[in-house]
């Protein structure tokens, strides 16, 4: 089973007028990036979501009714930050696992070889 979890890997509070309530307080970017986790791995997406939300009408502003000064502002703020590296990162139990079976499949081959040549 695998279990998702949201990291805000960016915010920062904007001083944008809210489209909707028109109040210069409270406009906050957050930049958020998925991960995936089982015991067996972590996978990292690569997507990265955007969300714009006004803490004084409690709603999200979808960028639809963003005006030219917010998006200058998001083309600023996306600079701001590196993502996390997307991909899968094994566990320790995955790691161990892997190396068991390319250690089984290096011996399986030595055994055939040395049998095919007759050297046991
Ligand atoms: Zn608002």
């Amino acid at each position: 089973m695998m279990i998702a979890k949201e990291f805000v890997i960016h915010r920062a509070d904007i001083n944008n007028h809210c489209p909707n309530c028109f109040s210069a307080r409270g406009m906050v970017f957050s930049f958020i990036q998925n991960q995936k986790e089982n015991s067996w791995m972590i996978l990292t997406s690569a997507e990265i979501q955007e969300q714009l939300f006004c803490q004084h009408c409690s709603q999200e502003i979808y960028p639809g009714a963003w005006d030219e000064a917010i998006e200058r502002v998001y083309a600023y703020q996306k600079k701001c930050f590196t993502p996390m590296p997307s991909g899968v990162q094994l566990k320790k139990k995955s790691k161990l696992l892997l190396g068991a079976v390319i250690t089984v499949l290096i011996l399986g081959i030595g055994l055939w070889l040395s049998l095919q040549n007759d050297w046991i």
